[in-house]
């Protein structure tokens, strides 16, 4: 099927190219000329596992292709889906003008019946948003051109994105319309064949499906550290109460891993979205204004254990710090908590010594050069003449360091763990003082 993607960035991308790989052709647009032209020679923009070699080989294969030119993008597809950011406007609702400037796009090129397919995060009634632009922008051309509009929200996981999207859990489609349903039903018959995983609705259900599906995750989090903040202060370890609840099937294992706070480009937006949209209907979510008002406590937490262990004082301390992006497998630093932590030590007078394996460049795209920033070319080496460590991010090389080389290195042999890696007992036998979330022990 002939399919375009407007916005080539984690979503868009990653969706072109499975898209592409089961043998659609698939033609991706964006408007930042530079991204357009590193693809055209096979440097990918993001990291994500799995991703370079499927648009490598799609790309040279002709079944996938990058431009800035709309026209030919609308004229190529007649599935385009809407892959566009919707960051946070200043009130914390999400902001709505790259879809829109899309929908307007398509409108001002389309000659033929086209289904626009939202795959942006957009708030419960953007699907009629999008319908009336388009209609707006043909009617000020004069055009009479049929087409439809469906919401086909995006579940994939950043770190996990290629594999999410070649076995997804669900395809959840809202549409009214039959023609768009046997359309993206044939469009997605690869990735359908294990059992039906397509789930059909109304728009504005599938619109709304997308937004309880990461507050419902973002939830479980700030519910755990609330507990883990609880546990701290009864001298009870988090680590027995996550077990303990976990093994209850009603509850479950995923998602109530205790530590320093959520980020990424769609927890933190996803959560204000929603509670600013709840607040546009006269409804106030208590719930989801708690779950952002405990996260934003939660990522202040090392930096909390940090002055209360110095009494305050950090001033020209040398802070080893392993982890930049916001979660392993990615090199994405959108709203991540190493930033809150980094931007609150150089506040505070400390120098960082950083190591992440994916996400130095985009750290150095972020702050720029600056003294008391150096970025390390490895974890052991992020140590040297370091005061202290602090782990912000769960990266599987990180769980199994050498901790004699880790005592010997540090000027005090001294651990803040964002992210309960090691066990405070095995901590103190190779004799460093081990910090963590909710365990009570060494705080
Ligand atoms: P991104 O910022 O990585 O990429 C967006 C791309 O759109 C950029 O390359 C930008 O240049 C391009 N763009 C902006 N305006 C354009 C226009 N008029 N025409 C063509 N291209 C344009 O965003 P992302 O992380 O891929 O997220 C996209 C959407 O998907 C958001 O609504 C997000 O909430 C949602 N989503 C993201 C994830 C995720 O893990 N990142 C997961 C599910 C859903």
């Amino acid at each position: 099927m002939k399919v375009t993607v407007f916005g080539i960035g984690y979503v868009g991308l990653v969706q072109a190219a499975v898209l592409a790989e089961v043998g659609h052709e698939v033609v991706c647009i964006d408007v930042d000329q530079n991204k357009v032209d590193n693809l055209k020679n096979g440097v990918i923009p993001i990291y994500e596992p799995g991703l370079t070699p499927l648009v490598t080989s799609n790309y040279e294969g002709g079944r996938l292709s990058f431009t800035t030119d709309a026209q030919k993008g609308v004229e190529h597809g007649e599935l385009i889906f809407i892959a566009v950011g919707t960051p946070p406007d200043e009130d914390g609702s999400a902001d709505l003008k790259y879809v829109l400037a899309v929908a307007k796009t398509i409108a001002e090129h389309m000659t033929s019946h086209k289904i626009i397919i939202n795959k942006s995060t957009v708030p419960v009634g953007t699907a009629d948003k999008v319908k009336a632009k388009v209609n707006e922008t043909l009617t000020a051309l004069d055009k009479n051109v049929s087409f439809d509009v469906v919401s086909n929200p995006e579940f994939l996981k950043e770190g996990a994105a290629v594999s999410d999207c070649m076995r997804p859990d669900r395809i959840v489609l809202g549409t009214d319309s039959e023609k768009a349903k046997d359309k993206l039903r044939e469009l997605y018959a690869p990735f359908n064949r294990n059992h039906d995983k397509v789930i059909i609705m109304d728009i504005r259900s599938a619109e709304l499906t997308k937004y309880a599906a990461n507050c419902m995750l973002a939830t479980k989090i700030s519910f755990m550290n609330e507990i883990a903040n609880l546990a701290e202060l009864f001298g009870a370890d988090i680590e027995n109460v996550r077990r303990g609840i976990g093994s209850d099937r009603r509850i479950g294992y995923q998602f109530i891993y205790p530590g320093c706070g959520y980020g990424g480009s769609c927890f933190p937006k996803d959560v204000q979205a929603l509670v600013r949209s709840a607040n546009g209907v006269g409804y106030k979510a208590r719930i989801l204004e708690s779950v952002e008002a405990v996260n934003y406590e939660q990522k202040e937490k090392l930096f909390s254990y940090i002055q209360r262990h110095f009494k305050g004082d950090i001033k020209g301390k040398t802070v080893a710090l392993w982890g930049l992006s916001f979660k392993p497998n990615t090199d994405d630093m959108r709203e991540a908590s190493s930033r809150v932590l980094m931007e609150a030590l150089w506040e505070a007078g400390a120098c960082v010594q950083a190591y992440d394996p994916e996400a130095m460049e985009e750290t150095q795209r972020i702050y720029g050069s600056r003294s008391d920033l150096k970025l390390m070319g490895t974890k052991e080496s992020a140590l040297d003449g370091a005061d202290f460590l602090v782990i912000v991010t769960e990266w599987q090389a990180f769980r199994a360091p050498d901790f004699a080389l880790m005592k010997e290195k540090l000027s005090e042999p001294l651990v803040f763990d964002g992210r309960n890696l090691f066990e405070p007992e095995r901590m103190a036998e190779y004799g460093l003082k081990y910090y963590a979330i909710g365990r009570g022990l060494s705080v």
